[in-house]
């Protein structure tokens, strides 16, 4: 029998075959890798050949969820979809809330593995133990929020849950995403695109089951205190009001307010992409995910102007930044439009802004011209052009067709030292923060393992100084220094850390909020739960679920290694190191990374030279059987 918390079963998709398969979950990965992110880098490693393409039959798309999704635990909706990534070939993850999650809980399912490939347009439907894979002719071509409602019509059920791919993934656009019923995005590292080449156009999802604890009433018990914790913390209800949208602010005043391709860190427009701003005029109605007791979403609504009539939630900070400062677009209804196109088309809207801001620096230093773009006039702070390139990007039309590729692929075609304004880390465009005023996510996107990466080790207890809180996670001699946004010093002490504990946090799963930020939850809240959740008594000793962490960063570290990732690959855009911030309060600040690398490489027990795991530490992470699969065996 299963652990408390688990259905103890795996569901693959086999779509050469057409078969379905339902395994039982190996007791022994809820020790060693406990859920989520842990349970899909395990299989990742073991089934996916090393060096194949990611849009092929080789490839596998995993849903993967946690010992509490689905529970009463706060916040505990959100699942996770692993594959080698389409759009950087490494790996690639990407989270999402929603109700899907536990949604395959109820149905009776741990993870879901989608493998091989089909030889025409199917969805797959997974009703309890009634698993089908059928026809999807008639649903390809069609937007994620058309699918979904042809798909919910044909099996007479608005509960069902969804998850998506696009017009961009059919036509394998690299950052394409999966939409969760029309709102939620796996957005990022091309998950669209993985699914789409395998010819899936959905995964519809429906649930009647339970998922059952360890010990119910303790657990019962400290969830509810849970969300008292989060229900009366200021910095919650804040979020709870303002959203994501809260940070244009803070962004602003700090000088990281991503503007004109990461050039500077200061937007004048920035008040009319504040929450300030936002939401009176826009906010129609608040939302949450499953189990959630903060709700940062919201839906919008644009009354008049060129976007009158657009309708939906978001974006949040990330989107507001893609597509508002980072273009020079002062305009919350261009960046809802935008948003939408994303949603509809199923793409990331990080890299898609990201791209488009590329062409944009590109185009203003005669790098490109009209020749490229097929006539279209590329100009900082042009709503128009940049909903036109979006559909462009969404059909792979005419100059949409290279942008389709992400920036670092587009700027390899393009050629003519392009490449100089293409932001990104690994081949993933560099999201809503600046390492020139923030040294720890600096370090953090040069090592995350899918790239420029601010949901893996974002540290934004140094950033906005809560003294106390690194003075009780870190130590009083670390201080000043730690908090120090504009210092090397100790920066790798705070990534490797909070890294450490996102990783759990993503094993379990919960959101990033109470979590990463406002810092409610932290190791010692994950290691008094989850013995009570799964009966699993390992699980109640931090130092344990640090050794956990450490493990799963170094198998992602082992999987790019297989792919040939080594510390060169560990770099940040020559703009965060040798062009100093312009202006603001981090005027003249670069990022002398090496150091922090150093420090990061020796805290994690890996070369020096090389940023490869060594032996002695594979060792001690009992994972030597990841030679097994190495490319030379
Ligand atoms: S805080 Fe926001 S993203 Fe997280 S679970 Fe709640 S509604 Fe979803």
């Amino acid at each position: 029998m299963a652990a408390g918390g688990y259905t103890g079963r795996i569901l693959r998709v086999q779509l050469g075959e057409g078969n379905f398969k339902v395994e039982k979950l190996p007791p022994e990965w809820i020790r060693d890798y406990i859920g989520g992110d842990g349970f899909a880098a395990k299989l990742l490693y073991e089934e996916v050949p090393a060096r194949c393409d990611p849009l092929s039959s080789h490839n596998k798309l995993i849903m993967s969820t946690g010992p509490i999704t689905g529970t009463l635990w706060p916040m505990s909706g959100r699942t996770v979809f692993v594959s080698k990534a389409a759009q950087t070939g490494i790996w690639g993850e990407s989270h999402v809330g929603g109700f899907i999650g536990p949604e395959l809980k109820y149905a009776g399912y741990d993870m879901l593995v989608i493998e091989g490939q089909s030889d025409k347009p199917v969805y797959i439907l997974i009703e309890d133990s009634n698993l089908q894979i059928l026809d999807a002719g008639k649903f390809w071509g069609m937007k994620t929020h058309e699918v979904t409602a042809a798909i919910k019509r044909e099996h007479c059920d608005p509960d069902i849950q969804i998850a998506a791919v696009g017009p961009a993934g059919e036509r394998k656009v690299r950052f394409s995403s999966l939409i969760i019923n029309n709102a939620r995005a796996a957005g990022r590292t091309g998950m669209g695109a993985v699914l789409g080449a395998k010819n899936v156009k959905a995964i519809a999802i429906r649930g009647h089951g339970a998922v059952e604890v360890n010990d119910h009433e303790a657990f019962t018990k400290l969830a509810k205190a849970a969300h008292m914790r989060v229900r009366t913390n200021p910095q919650a209800q804040e979020m709870g009001k303002w959203g994501t949208w809260i940070l244009t602010a803070v962004k602003q005043e700090i000088g990281e307010l991503p503007t004109y391709n990461h050039r500077t860190g200061v937007f004048p427009g920035w008040e009319k992409l504040s929450g300030d701003y936002i939401r009176p005029r826009y906010t129609i109605s608040d939302r949450a995910c499953f189990g959630c007791s903060l709700g940062c979403k919201k839906m919008n609504y644009v009354r008049e102007g060129p976007f009158a009539g657009t309708l939906g939630e978001g974006p949040e900070y990330e989107g507001l930044m893609a597509f508002g400062s980072n273009l020079g677009i002062a305009d919350y209804p261009t960046t809802l439009k935008a948003n939408q196109i994303c949603n509809e088309y199923g793409m990331d809207t990080i890299s898609a802004g990201a791209t488009i801001g590329f062409a944009f620096e590109a185009f203003e230093n005669g790098l490109i011209t009209t020749k490229d773009t097929g006539g279209l006039q590329l100009e900082w702070g042009d709503s128009q052009t940049v909903i036109e390139l979006l559909e462009m990007m969404g059909k792979r039309e005419g100059f949409g067709d290279i942008l389709a590729e992400g920036s670092r692929a587009a700027a390899k075609r393009l050629g003519r030292g392009t490449e100089q304004y293409a932001i990104h880390v690994k081949g993933l465009e560099v999201s809503g923060q600046d390492g020139r005023t923030h040294r720890s996510i600096a370090l953090g996107h040069a090592t995350g393992a899918r790239g420029a990466d601010h949901l893996r080790s974002l540290v934004v207890v140094d950033q906005l100084g809560y003294e106390k809180v690194a003075r009780e996670r870190w130590g009083a001699d670390k201080l000043p220094e730690i908090i120090d946004p504009y210092t090397e010093k100790y920066k790798a002490t705070a990534v490797v850390e909070s890294e450490n504990a996102y990783c759990i946090r993503d094993t379990l799963i919960v959101c990033w909020y109470s979590v990463s930020w406002p810092p409610i939850f932290w190791m010692k809240d994950f290691a008094d739960m989850l013995p009570l959740a799964t009966g699993e008594k390992s699980l109640g000793d931090v130092k344990n679920l640090t050794r956990i962490a450490e493990r799963q960063v170094t198998l992602k570290r082992l999987f790019n290694t297989r792919e040939g990732i080594t510390r060169a690959d560990d770099n940040l855009p020559r703009r965060f190191t040798h062009d100093p911030m312009p202006e603001g309060p981090g005027k003249g600040q670069t990022v002398d990374l090496e150091p922090m690398l150093d420090d990061y490489y020796r805290l994690r027990g890996w070369d020096l030279e090389t940023g490869l795991p060594t032996e002695q530490k594979i060792r001690s992470l009992s994972l030597e059987w990841t030679k097994k699969y190495a490319p030379s065996h």
